[in-house]
């Protein structure tokens, strides 16, 4: 049999090993998940407590571990863990955007934005708080809570926001800046701005999960419908911010009720992804908080024996699920500023 030309040039290729080298698929969008002190137990909580489901489980096929210690610490704060996805450097705990010398550093999402990718945040803390901060401002300290809110004000890369924090925002100064502001999450929904912050309550901090609705998961839709606009693509950050809170309160019930949450969202960005084909969904924690584990199941509460052994963060690898074009990339153990570096390859922006 006579083998066509081509498919011996293929053949060729192969044998010499040239059609080896990886190249990953690039996606044309990345979605940031990350579960605020969300390590490996937290996240089965939430399955256990569901009666064995979780949509992260069943989408995410690509499974890789980050080594979450900062600069200065074996353990890291929010700040310094966010910072490392951000801008893929290792910093002191409490540091916002900047490396250990107090230099700023562009972040993913400001290099995303100068490419003409839109680019946005959506949480279920006040958006001054350290996660969000990392991505959209540069301050030494994450107690600065009102020149966060400056540096988010001002940092045009923040094009759709959704979260809580209003009293710590100036709205004139927001309305200068060209935001449409939006108040509750019916506003939201109705928000058409091409630039919206969208406060998802009038606190300082949104309340506890189940109690403040599904804030989360409207607010991650709402967000890329609007975003998946842009033909060149986006990056959008989702934290589900009081995974933690609950953890270090070492509040079982809080705890699974943000598992679930954070779940919910990822179930309707992953089905929303799966659809798209074009965009590849990472979900990971800055770090463990709780040290938790599972010592067995309460029947009465339909819910797993947790057993907390501390209120503050610990130093576990946390585990990185990932979803699309690109998720092979995330497999193995890595640190946490692979995961910028990842992302900044994928997008193309170095
Ligand atoms: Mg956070
Ligand atoms: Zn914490």
């Amino acid at each position: 049999m006579k083998i066509p030309s081509i498919a011996l040039l293929l053949l060729c290729c192969c044998y010499h090993g040239k059609a080896h080298v990886y190249r990953p698929v690039k996606p044309k969008n990345i979605i940031l998940m990350v579960g605020d002190g969300t390590g490996l137990v937290h996240l089965y909580a939430g399955y256990t407590a569901k009666g064995g489901q979780l949509n992260i489980y069943e989408y995410a096929k690509t499974i890789g571990l980050s080594i979450t210690a900062s600069f200065d610490d074996f353990i890291t704060d929010s700040a310094a863990g966010a910072t490392a996805f951000s801008t893929g450097k290792k910093t002191r705990n409490g540091m916002i955007g900047m490396g250990p010398d107090s230099t700023s550093l562009k972040t993913i999402a400001e290099s995303a934005f100068d490419k003409g990718l839109s680019t946005g945040a959506v949480v279920t803390c006040e958006l001054p708080h350290a996660t969000p901060a990392s991505f959209y401002a540069h301050r030494p300290s994450r107690k600065m809570y009102p020149e966060i809110a400056k540096d988010i004000t001002n940092n045009p890369a923040a094009t759709i926001l959704v979260g809580g924090g209003l009293p710590y925002f100036d709205t004139s100064f927001l309305k200068k800046a060209g935001y449409s502001i939006s108040i509750g999450i019916e506003a939201m929904l109705k928000n058409t701005g091409e630039r919206q912050i969208c406060f998802t309550d009038t606190f300082k901090e949104p309340p506890p999960a189940p109690k403040r609705g599904p804030s989360l998961s409207l607010g991650s839709m709402h967000a890329i419908s609007r975003l998946s606009k842009n033909k060149k693509g986006f990056f959008l950050m989702i934290e589900g911010s009081q995974i933690d809170w609950g953890a270090h309160n070492n509040d079982s019930a809080h705890t699974i009720a943000e598992a679930i949450d954070f779940d919910m969202a990822a179930g309707e960005v992953l089905q929303w992804a799966k659809k798209d084909k074009r965009t590849l969904v990472i979900i990971t924690a800055d770090h463990e908080c709780g040290g938790l584990t599972l010592h067995g199941y309460d029947r009465v509460n339909k819910r797993p024996v947790m057993h907390f052994s501390s209120t503050h963060h610990t130093a576990e690898p946390v585990p990185v699920y990932a979803y699309g074009p690109g998720a092979d990339m995330f497999s193995g153990v890595y640190q946490n500023t692979e995961i910028y570096n990842k992302m900044m390859q994928l997008l193309g922006l170095r």
